[in-house]
């Protein structure tokens, strides 16, 4: 888009959609225009972004010992058939290649929706003994969903970028284990984020084609609706089986094994974007930003020259303490230099005129506040390390102020629709475990069960409350979260 074209937008936040559709562009993360729906082209500044989250979540897995792999895109038809409910669940879903140029190829290939059905057989393979357990793998790949409903930015897309962890493991205690470390993962990740999350198990009605449950990682959009973060699924033996996983156990004896899964995708840079971002533009975490200061000399006459000076020295300061910064130094005025740094959310802009190098400091000015602060050039390195910690304490405070206002507990269908008329969030409640009562909530409310809150103790349990269920009024301790989602 060019420059100018882009200065005639005008973001107004409330009205979510439009803002976001607008923001994802402008601020340059993506290019929407390539000519397939739903495939969007990463442009260097989002790319950045992304590469920098990859690399948070590749140094969490191979600190707990996770093993990156790369498989092929393509997997046979054969090999996506031999578990039935996993087919259910992607059948609609899948890119077909039928052809390998003018020939009709016997069996026909798909793109990978997930990459289950693509590195199980090879996992028959790898496992056999108990000594090569636990075995776990990830990647981090793009993966192709025949989307129907609105596409959007990163957020519903039909290439998909892509990170996903498959685990072995000799029992099911062990696979429980594994669980509890993906959420610790996840806590990790999110916090460089600076967005807070729920876990929330979802109903059996909503689980993973082929788990015996999924944990979802959920977080809220400033829309009022719920954004899928990542996803945890325990599968037990449910496709050990047919792709035929099996390890000897110091008992002589062949087991299955037991296997866990945990995905995250590129939705992780539509969190950052819809949730921290303003009408100025967006606003990004210091250790997601391409760019972390980004450096505008205050020209006056006369004195051009020692400011550009000035600038380049600091420059090079803060590269040599290793922090990503830019100097802006075109031809523009310093209004329009703003307008484009705000828009693509760098944390901190530096300011530097003729005053403050007289006086030895220079002039901050952080993304996510209106006030400016005059900074020591002698303690320039702390300085820096301090305003970028307060800038990720600030995005995570407003971040977590948007989720707990966006929930609200109500006991009855009553309460719960009148609420809604001034009100619009996270309902949370409690169940009595019929499905029709779940499915009265969800009629009356306008909102699907998002599932089962786990309590944020990290030890998987599930909230239990005393109550009676929304409905029927049965006694009942299930808490349940329902909302409306992207
Ligand atoms: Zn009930």
């Amino acid at each position: 888009m060019a420059e100018d074209e882009k200065k005639k937008i005008v973001l107004n936040k409330n009205d979510f959609s439009e803002w976001y559709n607008d923001v994802v562009e402008i601020s340059g993360l993506c290019d929407k225009r390539y000519p397939i729906k739903g495939m969007n082209v990463w442009t260097p500044y989002g790319w950045k972004v992304m590469q920098f989250i990859d690399q948070i979540i590749r140094r969490e897995c191979d600190d707990t010992d996770h093993g990156e792999v790369n498989f092929p895109l393509l997997i046979p038809k054969t090999e996506f058939q031999k578990e039935a409910d996993h087919i259910k669940g992607f059948d609609s879903e899948v890119y077909w290649v039928t052809h390998g140029g003018l020939n009709e190829l016997d069996v026909p290939l798909l793109l990978r929706p997930t990459s289950e059905t693509a590195m199980y057989p090879m996992f028959s393979l790898w496992v056999r003994s108990h000594n090569d357990l636990p075995l776990k793998t990830y990647q981090i790949v793009n993966t192709f969903r025949y989307e129907t409903k609105m596409t959007r930015a990163f957020i519903r897309v039909r290439e998909i970028h892509f990170f996903e962890a498959h685990t072995c493991h000799a029992s099911f205690e062990d696979a429980e284990k594994q669980i509890i470390e993906d959420c610790a993962i996840m806590d990790k990740v999110a916090s460089e984020l600076c967005i807070p999350y729920m876990l929330v198990k979802r109903p059996d009605w909503d689980k993973f084609a082929g788990a015996v449950y999924t944990i979802g990682v959920d977080t809220l959009m400033p829309s009022r609706r719920t954004l899928q973060l990542g996803s945890i699924h325990q599968y037990k033996e449910n496709f050990s089986r047919p792709y035929d996983i099996k390890y000897e156990g110091s008992d002589k004896e062949f087991h299955y094994c037991h296997q866990t899964t945990y995905g995250m995708s590129e939705r992780l840079v539509g969190a950052v974007v819809g949730v921290h971002g303003d009408d100025k533009g967006i606003i990004l975490p210091p250790k997601l930003a391409p760019i972390q200061f980004v450096i505008i000399p205050i020209l006056a006459k006369g004195k051009t020259e020692m400011v550009s000076e000035a600038s380049k020295e600091l420059l090079e300061e803060l590269k040599g303490y290793g922090f990503r910064v830019k100097l802006d130094d075109r031809d523009v005025r310093p209004g329009s230099k703003h307008y484009d740094w705000e828009l693509k959310g760098v944390p901190i802009r530096v300011e530097i005129g003729p005053r403050d190098i007289e006086k030895g400091s220079i002039v901050f000015k952080r993304r996510d506040l209106s006030t400016k602060a005059f900074i020591d050039r002698k303690d320039l390195k702390a300085e820096c390390d301090k305003a970028l910690e307060e800038v990720k304490d600030e995005l995570k405070r407003r971040a977590e102020e948007i989720l707990d206002d966006g929930i609200r507990d109500v006991d009855s269908l009553d309460d719960g629709v009148k609420l809604l008329k001034e009100w619009d969030g996270i309902i949370r409640t409690r169940w009595c475990g019929e499905m029709d009562c779940a499915r009265e909530m969800e009629k009356s409310l306008d909102k699907t069960f998002l599932g089962f809150p786990l309590d944020t103790n990290g030890t998987g349990d599930l909230q239990k409350e005393d109550g009676n269920c929304m409905v029927c009024g049965r006694p009942t301790d299930t808490v349940v979260y329902l909302s409306r989602s992207y």
